[in-house]
């Protein structure tokens, strides 16, 4: 048995319950076994076996009191997972689903992504099972200021800096950055997506959207192949999926599809992102909305969809964009795409893709570029964040887009160098998780035990 293999076992029985962590867990660990055996000292230093521990795990008691003046009790985590390259960082996510298990899938992706980012980052992630949907603004407020009473005491601007994912946006980072700065009396980098007044980069909201249009685009000028005119089919209606429109329409092509938790838009004339922004920005509302107000919209809801299948990958097209959440596209779904004559799938969302469909994709041989390649974008936006804060600068639009730009295509750059280097070209999966795995591993040999 491969060393892979024996550490993927024993993970399986230990972590029996923790299903997306083993999927995250097992796609890299497979994919590095080339590597492992070019370096057998890895398994005498145990890397495997120390990289898929977290470091340090911290879970808390949230309790805080809804409008009508009710105690409510929520769990808090932070996981901080690797920090040999640099201080943690990595997202908040408030949504009901959360639990260890998928913080540890999503804080495992975040070593790899933060290494392959070229930036001196390690990798954790943390959140709530508290979710933000239907409630008021206050409520919100309340919640960030008591998870923040437990989280504080653990994170700072060079020990772990967190930011938003799903759930987590520009307000819950500020509620999150006032609660620290009153219990700290520090005004530092703590958090990332700040608010523009107090600390925040331009660029940071749209960075992993627009990232991931980056990274398909050098993804397919490799191929002599391009998005202009194309039609593009994107999942999410969130952060990550409504800049990655933007990003489509500027550069000339056509985002036909969005969706969220209760069903999907097709807009056969291109999503209008101005409307978009609208109904998921400002009002907060479900995109049944986005169809009543734009006449050329179709929506769906989810319980039309067919069984078990994401009806937005049923849209012919020649890119995907997944940018909602963990496993969003089953193989069927991917069978479909390619079908319809997908050539392109570029992950905004964390893992969007079932293992089996990430399998078809490469069999495939399309473009097909992993979450911790294609969304890197926003956390290296965070880390120019980060350094804009530590020397008390701000820069322009321009400038930060065209650093994550040029960030964006050196992810492209490595991966694609070293799947070649490894005999396996175009297979970004593997490129993206040895480049970013022999970083973090050198590193903690060089520092011990
Ligand atoms: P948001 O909360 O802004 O948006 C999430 C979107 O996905 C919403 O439209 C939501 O619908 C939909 N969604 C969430 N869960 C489900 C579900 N179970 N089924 C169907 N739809 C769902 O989050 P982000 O856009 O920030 O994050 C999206 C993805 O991108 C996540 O995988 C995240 O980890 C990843 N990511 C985000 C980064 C960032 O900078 N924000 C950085 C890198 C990765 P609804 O509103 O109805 O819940």
């Amino acid at each position: 048995m491969t060393y892979a293999h024996q550490v993927l076992n024993e993970l399986k029985e230990k972590y029996a319950h923790e299903t997306f962590f083993l999927q995250a867990a097992q796609e890299v660990l497979e994919s590095l076994q080339p590597l492992l055996d070019k370096n057998p000292h890895y398994e005498r230093l145990r890397i495997l076996e120390r990289i898929v521990e977290p470091e340090r795990m911290i879970s808390f008691r949230v309790q805080w009191v809804d409008d009508k003046g009710q105690v409510q009790v929520n769990r808090g985590y932070r996981v901080q997972y690797n920090s040999a390259i640099g201080p943690y960082k990595g997202g908040l996510r408030f949504h009901p689903s959360v639990n260890p298990g998928v913080l540890k899938f999503l804080g495992f992706e975040q070593i790899f992504k933060n290494s392959l980012s070229g930036l001196a980052i390690g990798g954790g992630k943390g959140g709530s099972d508290f979710d933000p949907k239907g409630k008021s603004d206050m409520e919100v407020m309340r919640f960030c200021q008591a998870f923040m009473t437990e989280l504080y005491r653990h994170v700072g601007a060079t020990v772990d800096v967190p930011a938003g994912d799903i759930g987590v946006g520009g307000r819950e980072i500020g509620y999150l950055f006032g609660q620290y700065k009153k219990l700290t009396q520090r005004y530092e980098g703590v958090l990332t997506g700040k608010n523009l007044l107090f600390g925040g980069s331009l660029v940071r909201t749209e960075a992993t959207g627009y990232g991931a249009v980056y990274f398909a685009q050098a993804m397919l000028e490799a191929r002599g192949e391009s998005l202009e005119g194309k039609t593009c089919a994107v999942s999410g209606a969130g952060n990550v999926a409504i800049y990655c429109c933007e990003k489509l329409l500027q550069i000339g092509a056509k985002p036909v599809t969005v969706s969220d938790s209760r069903g999907m838009v097709h807009d056969a004339a291109g999503i209008k992102v101005d409307v978009l922004k609208q109904v998921k920005e400002t009002e907060r509302a479900s995109l049944a909305r986005y169809a009543e107000l734009v006449p050329t919209a179709r929506y769906t809801p989810t319980t039309e969809y067919p069984k078990g299948r994401n009806a937005v990958w049923d849209v012919p097209c020649y890119a995907a964009f997944p940018c909602a959440t963990q496993n969003e596209l089953a193989l069927d779904d991917a069978k479909t795409l390619l079908a319809n004559g997908c050539k392109c799938v570029a992950e905004g969302a964390n893992m969007p893709s079932t293992l089996d469909a990430v399998h078809a994709f490469i069999t495939a041989g399309i473009a097909y570029g992993p979450g911790k390649a294609a969304n890197a974008g926003g956390v290296s936006t965070s880390q120019l964040e980060m350094a804009q804060n530590a020397s008390m600068q701000s820069w322009t639009f321009d400038v930060v887009d065209s650093k994550l730009r040029q960030i964006m295509y050196n992810i492209h750059k490595i991966a694609a160098a070293t799947a070649t280097e490894f005999g396996q070209p175009g297979n970004l999966v593997l490129g993206a998780n040895i480049a970013g795995f022999r970083k973090v591993a050198s590193a903690m040999e060089a520092q011990g035990v």
